[in-house]
């Protein structure tokens, strides 16, 4: 079956390619049933349902890697199991269990194995989990019923020209989350809550992604549309603590190899001011691992944070790091992968 496809692995898109299945789980009757195998690209459900009018949805994003020795290998699953929960405990959702979660995780992988890029080709399988009310609601409450699936698509490498930096645009025009809103959690209304921004941002051309500050203050640094920013200063990796940002595992990970290479790691609030004093800056999550931050454009005060054309050397040193352990060419000693059997 493999040789009847015909992808071209090392120009694949961050984009959907239909593969062979999905998995699913429903929620009925206050219980998660079996794990249902699917080949349908659709979901069925009533116009009335949860997801579709207040919004009651989560999702999560992974990916697994075909690696060095032919093995199969999915990052940290468990923690986005556990995000998960977190986000169903923030929209009022049921919670799935990490195990029903990793072992639906290993069976979409399997079930859909040919998709997976081979090793070398820089592209992987992302995995999207989805969990979405699909209960009748009409008057506002959580719904009764939920439907859980996970689809994968193959997907290319972030950088096509290699890893590389881009330009971010600060805006305070738009809020993506408040304090003590949703912006810790995974939902598709923080999404919607930044099309507007991120449209006006990039789709210039100028710019890779929007930038947000705190929305109360907008004195301190939270995160880019979709990943999460560290900047490096003497040495150090410094991180925003805050609660208008999604906790990304991925950034909880470079934290970890920092310390491990003996970096100072500094989890606090960072004022934007401090930006002109980071000698690097990057934005990080699953689809690019770490994307180096060249400059921060600032318009509504017109000050401009430079960190420089190249990626610089903690970046690119933690980047490596990262993906030769996602990879299987570095030892796994924080055992963060689970491999495929
Ligand atoms: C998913 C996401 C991230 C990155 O999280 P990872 O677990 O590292 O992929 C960062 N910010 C936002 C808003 C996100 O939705």
């Amino acid at each position: 079956m493999a040789n009847s496809m015909n992808i071209d692995w090392e120009n694949l898109p961050f984009g959907y390619v239909k593969t062979d299945y999905n998995v699913r789980c429903y929620y009925r009757d206050g219980k998660w049933g079996e794990i249902e195998v699917s080949s349908s690209e659709h979901i069925e459900m009533h116009m009335a349902a949860s997801s579709l009018h207040y919004g009651q949805e989560a999702f999560e994003g992974l990916k697994a890697y075909r690696c060095k020795d032919g093995k199969i290998r999915i990052f940290r699953p468990e923690a986005n199991a556990e995000r998960l929960q977190s986000t169903c405990r923030g929209i009022m959702m049921p919670e799935l269990s990490t195990e029903k979660f990793v072992e639906m995780c290993k069976k979409v992988i399997k079930l859909n194995e040919r998709f997976i890029p081979p090793y070398g080709t820089g592209a992987s399988l992302y995995l999207r989990p989805l969990l979405i009310g699909t209960g009748i609601t009409v008057g506002v409450k959580p719904a009764d019923e939920y439907l859980f699936v996970i689809f994968v698509t193959p997907v290319g490498p972030y950088f096509k020209g290699g890893f590389k930096a881009n330009p971010y645009v600060i805006t305070r025009k738009y809020d993506r989350s408040a304090p003590l809103g949703t912006g810790i959690y995974k939902v598709g209304g923080n999404y919607a809550a930044s099309l507007r921004a991120h449209v006006e941002a990039c789709h210039g051309g100028q710019y890779a992604c929007e930038f947000y500050l705190d929305a109360k203050e907008k004195k301190y640094v939270d995160e880019a549309g979709a990943a999460n920013f560290f900047g490096i200063k003497d040495g150090a990796y410094i991180t925003p603590k805050s609660t208008s940002i999604l906790p990304s595992i991925t950034n909880k990970s470079l934290m970890q190899l920092a310390e491990d290479m003996g970096m100072k790691v500094e989890r606090r609030p960072i004022d934007v001011d401090e930006l002109s004093e980071f000698q690097e800056a990057g934005a990080c999550g699953t689809a690019a691992v770490i994307s180096p931050i060249e400059r921060l454009d600032d318009p509504e005060t017109g000050k401009s944070y430079v960190f420089g054309k190249e990626p610089g050397p903690w970046s690119t040193k933690l980047y490596h790091a990262l993906r030769a352990i996602q990879l299987g060419e570095a030892e796994d000693v924080h055992h963060w992968n689970t491999v495929i059997d």
